[in-house]
């Protein structure tokens, strides 16, 4: 089949609607530093990271200072730099992680597969009833955004494990995967919230889940690890086991709520929000497009399960991103 490039209106709504940018002036994420005293976030104004109450007037503390994002991004970057691992152990641990993940690969493409089977037969009958009445049924097109749903909760755990192997080469010394204008965020992504002295230095931070997991797994191997590491950690997850399967089970039973925040299963109404949006959205657009749409919701996870509904914003500006071109749809 000959596979002809195309960014279609259509596909870019889409693409838009399913990719949600999240970072904008600062490699930090909206409300990811805030004061330990007060529990206020800072919100970027200009150069500076400032109290957002204060940018409301709601803030009386006067003792909480204003950061200069620069030096702040600085100074957080060469804090990370603590947690690098030597390359040896890098490579050791890497190819120990995705020896582990093969096989869960392997369970998630099957059930990938089968559900991708269900949307092909969705998008059969509603072109039947394009055919016969002009229309498409509702509950059809609900059935097919149902799958599409499952689709993504399936695949999810490929992401977060792409995020842990990003996460895990960014603490090599030597750092091979340099294909990303802003790798540099990789390890800032990982961390969930950053906690602040009111003068501004770091207090402690929160780690995600995915984050805390590769570091207690690396711990394991080499207890001394954090000793120089000099900063508190807010409240670390106990694992069930270390052995990726395990942990990433035990994410799933806790419906992934701490195991990536800044992705749509952080929360729940981020969850509802999209796909409520997405099947609006669908709703909208004449018989002819949804067809198209729906070829392109099959194939979302496939063409590369890395494009996940909600990429962060260094993704969707990657050259990963630009390798989103689509198949023309076959007549
Ligand atoms: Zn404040």
């Amino acid at each position: 089949m000959k596979k002809i490039k195309f960014r279609h209106k259509l596909t870019r709504e889409l693409e838009a609607m399913l990719n949600n940018p999240k970072f904008d002036i600062s490699i930090f994420n909206k409300g990811m530093i805030c004061y330990e005293k007060s529990g206020h976030s800072l919100t970027p104004l200009g150069k500076y990271f400032i109290c957002t109450q204060r940018q409301k007037n709601k803030c009386k503390d006067n003792t909480e200072q204003s950061i200069k994002i620069k030096n702040f991004e600085r100074n957080f970057l060469s804090l990370l730099d603590k947690l690098k691992i030597n390359d040896q152990d890098g490579f050791n641990l890497i190819y120990d992680l995705e020896k582990q993940f093969i096989d869960i690969e392997k369970e998630i493409i099957k059930k990938i597969s089968a559900k991708r089977d269900l949307m092909s037969n969705s998008i059969e009958l509603m072109k039947q009833e394009i055919k016969k009445d002009g229309k498409i049924k509702k509950h059809d097109l609900y059935d097919l955004l149902q799958n599409f749903k499952d689709i993504i909760r399936i695949g999810y755990p490929t992401y977060l494990f792409y995020m842990l192997m990003k996460f895990a080469s960014s603490l090599i010394e030597f750092n091979y995967d340099n294909d990303y204008d802003n790798d540099q965020k990789i390890p800032v992504i990982m961390i969930e919230k950053i906690y602040i002295k009111n003068n501004g230095r770091v207090a402690k931070i929160k780690l995600e889940g995915t984050a805390d997991l590769l570091l207690q797994i690396i711990q394991k191997g080499s207890p001394q690890y954090l000793n120089n590491f000099n900063i508190q950690f807010e409240t670390r997850i106990k694992f069930p086991s270390l052995n990726i399967k395990e942990a990433f089970k035990y994410f799933e039973e806790n419906d992934y709520k701490n195991a990536l925040s800044i992705t749509i299963y952080g929360s729940k109404y981020k969850e509802e929000e999209k796909f409520k949006k997405l099947f609006k959205y669908l709703n909208k657009i004449n018989n002819k497009k949804i067809i198209e749409a729906c070829y392109f919701l099959k194939d979302y996870m496939w063409r590369d399960p890395l494009i996940y509904t909600d990429t962060p914003q260094y993704l969707y500006n990657s050259s990963l991103h630009e390798e989103l071109e689509f198949d023309k749809i076959k007549k």
